[in-house]
């Protein structure tokens, strides 16, 4: 599956507010939205009121690009949620949660989603030990996650293990972080997915207009 492979921080900037996509950086003064708090581009600075059909674009955009997904498969994700019996929006945002690189990304195994993907395509991951070296992998409750015994000195594994101390816990995952491994309890909580801040009935609006 393609992903984007342009520059991450105009993503930020475009949202006005931090994504955390690029890992340690987003956490010091260098981060672009502390420097440039205003939208990419010559036109950055001028003021602009969203549409209602802009506002909801913006979050589709938002979602999407934090999780790192392109469009086809973003809209999967909406279509796949329709079919299940809670609302939308969350279970939409259940679904992408379960994304195996979004999950070593909580678990603290990456510093980013990007750098889950990377984990999970060059063969560092086993599920229920299985190698898996698919991103979109769905994780299932109770499913074990390790590190491959030979991968465990990777110099990025272990500066996002020692970063993720600084992050919140996810209530629906165990973390063993000596052993490099960790299980996914439970389905994600929804009021712990709070930071950045998402409104995914805004994301069901746009795509059910
Ligand atoms: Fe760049 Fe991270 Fe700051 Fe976003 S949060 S602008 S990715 S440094």
């Amino acid at each position: 599956m393609a992903r984007y492979i342009g520059p991450v921080c105009k993503i930020c900037r475009r949202e006005a507010q931090k994504l955390y996509l690029k890992g340690e950086r987003c956490f010091t003064e260098k981060c672009a939205v502390v420097r440039r708090p205003y939208p990419p581009g010559q036109h950055g600075q001028r003021r602009l009121k969203l549409s209602e059909y802009g506002l909801r674009l913006r979050e589709k955009q938002k979602m999407r690009r934090l999780y790192g997904l392109l469009e086809k498969q973003f809209a999967g994700y909406y279509s796949q949620a329709t079919g299940l019996k809670g609302r939308t929006g969350e279970e939409m945002l259940g679904l992408i949660e379960r994304r195996l690189d979004n999950v070593l990304y909580r678990m603290g195994f990456a510093a980013s989603r990007a750098q889950g993907r990377q984990l999970a395509r060059h063969n560092h991951i086993l599920i229920n030990g299985k190698r898996v070296n698919i991103p979109s992998y769905r994780v299932s409750p109770n499913d074990k996650i390790e590190i491959r015994e030979k991968s465990r000195k990777i110099a990025y594994l272990q500066a996002a293990l020692a970063q993720s101390e600084t992050r919140p816990k996810p209530s629906w995952m165990d973390v063993d972080k000596d052993n490099f491994s960790g299980v996914f309890r439970s389905m994600p909580v929804r009021d712990e997915m709070n930071e950045p801040m998402i409104r995914e009935q805004y994301v069901v609006e746009y795509y059910s207009r």
